[in-house]
Parts: structure tokens; sequence; C-alpha cells
């Protein structure tokens, strides 16, 4: 059984559970840590004790926390391929405007956007296209 633990800094939390589904869909038992800024070493180094043998780190984090988790991890005997680091670009999400395709930047999921090329009003959705690596954004009135 594959076991993978995810930390994530609480402005990523959206992106970590979109991740935690897609694992869960191949039958891999997932757990999402959220990480409240400052993050702690010794709260991180207690998670990683608690993890089994053979278990997998993903870190969704934008800055300094990353070096910070991965020594943590290399710490508690994780070797580098067993840490996967999503890098997240904070205020960088990629929109998939749904009307003419362009790729709008936006800084939240949660707000709707108005398409730079088109004008088409749009709101972000959980849809991720792994092909446009973008967010679908729905066309609202
Ligand atoms: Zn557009």
């Amino acid at each position: 059984m594959k076991y993978i633990l995810i930390l994530t800094e609480v402005q990523f939390k959206k992106d970590a559970e979109l991740k935690e589904k897609d694992l869960q869909r191949e039958n891999i038992t997932v757990e999402i840590k959220l990480l409240d800024p400052p993050v702690d070493r010794m709260e991180i180094d207690r998670m990683l004790e608690a993890m089994p043998l053979g278990a997998m780190v993903i870190i969704f984090t934008a800055g300094e926390t990353r070096q910070l988790i991965r020594q943590a991890a290399n710490t508690a005997g994780f070797s580098d391929e067993d840490i996967r680091i999503e890098r997240m670009d904070t205020g960088n999400y990629r929109i998939f405007c749904s009307k003419c395709h362009l790729i709008n930047d936006t800084a939240s999921l949660e707000k709707s956007l108005i398409c730079k090329k088109c004008g088409q009003h749009l709101e972000p959705s959980d849809h991720y296209s792994r092909y446009h690596d973008s967010y679908l954004g729905y066309s609202i009135l």
C-alpha cells in the first residue's frame, strides 16, 4: 500500500486537495497536513516521524519553507526521490478562458476575473487541465 503525506501551506490548500483526489483515485492513501505560518520545524519533524516506512512526501509551498521541509525530511530518513516539491507561485494561477481560450493569470481561485482578451467574466473552477496547464474558467454573466 502506497502512502503519501502532503504538506501544504494554507494558501495552497485547494491545490493540495485536488492532488489528494487525484492520488486517491489511484488507490493511494493520502494525508494532508496544513502548515500555518510561521512553519515550525519541530512540528514537521513530528509529522514525518509518524510516517510509515516507504512513504512519500509531497510539499506545496512557495518560498523559504521548501528548504526547511526538505531538510527535515532528509533528516527523518526520506531520500530525495521520496520528496516531491510542487513549487507554487503566489498570485499566479492560470485560468483558461472557456470562450476565447486565452490563459489569464490570477491571484486567487476564489475570485472571478475578466478575460484580458475577450472581456468575458470568468469563474475559476476546480477543473484543472494538464493539457493547458491551467484551471478552466467558466463563463458567467
Ligand atoms: Zn477570453
